[in-house]
């Protein structure tokens, strides 16, 4: 079965002045272990895309299965456990909690879906972190990190509870070029795992690591 299946996904937003079509009719079905980019354009509809694959947002029309669910048709709370459970989001500014260290911030998803036992959650944490080569900053906020440890304690987090798909919209946009290959890097091992990416990218620095692409122009698949 496919981890991602699409079937003529259309979006129309309402906007005051009038509906704007920003996806028509894209279908993409993806297996296991699959490393995707979604490439196009600023505008041409990639978030978007995202967005109906995490179930963050709802298509107007066509269908959306991932990770064994019907995601146009899960309710709200039901769309968010299954999310925590089944969807590993990275994004292009981190978004780690402020307050909370660096392995505090790899245990919530753990804490929020109830995954793994409580003890078990620290330990698994910190596995994730050495397995992203930040181990010693476990125990640090998040402003003490460079960007880079940043985008890979964001990585490890969305790893936390062994998700079948990690999404990642433009992750290494706000990284330096060095540091963006080591995150493309890491991706490509975590798909060679096993887990499905599905990653937006304007550059073409990932090139020799995807193994398929999706291409959007004004919503529609190239
Ligand atoms: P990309 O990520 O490729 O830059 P987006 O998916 O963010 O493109 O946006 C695609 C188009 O849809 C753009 O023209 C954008 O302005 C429009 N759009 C995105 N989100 C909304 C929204 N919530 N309401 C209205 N228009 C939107
Ligand atoms: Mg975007």
């Amino acid at each position: 079965m496919p981890v991602i299946d699409l079937h003529e996904v259309t979006k129309t937003y309402d906007t005051p002045s009038g509906p704007f079509t920003a996806l028509r009719k894209v279908s993409l079905s993806t297996e296991k272990g699959e490393f995707l980019a979604v490439v196009g354009r600023s505008g041409s509809g990639k978030s978007t895309l995202i967005n109906m694959i995490t179930g963050i947002d709802r298509p107007s029309t066509g269908e959306v299965r991932v990770a064994g669910a019907a995601v146009h048709e899960l309710g709200q709370q039901a769309l968010s456990i299954w999310r925590g459970r089944n969807v590993g989001v990275v994004f292009q500014f981190f978004q780690l909690l402020p307050t909370l260290t660096v392995a505090e911030n790899v245990m919530l998803p753990m804490d929020f879906c109830d995954t793994y036992p409580r003890a078990e959650r620290r330990p698994r944490a910190l596995a994730l972190l050495e397995r992203m080569g930040i181990a010693e900053q476990a125990g640090k906020l998040p402003a003490a990190l460079s960007g880079g440890q940043q985008q890979r304690a964001a990585i490890a987090r969305a790893l936390a509870n062994d998700p079948p798909l990690l999404v990642a919209d433009e992750p290494t946009g706000n990284l330096d070029s060095h540091t963006a290959v080591e995150v493309l890097e890491l991706f490509a091992a975590i798909a060679a795992g096993g887990t499905t990416v599905v990653m937006v990218t304007h550059g073409s620095e990932a090139r020799p690591y995807i193994t398929s692409t999706v291409e959007l122009t004004d919503g529609a698949r190239v």
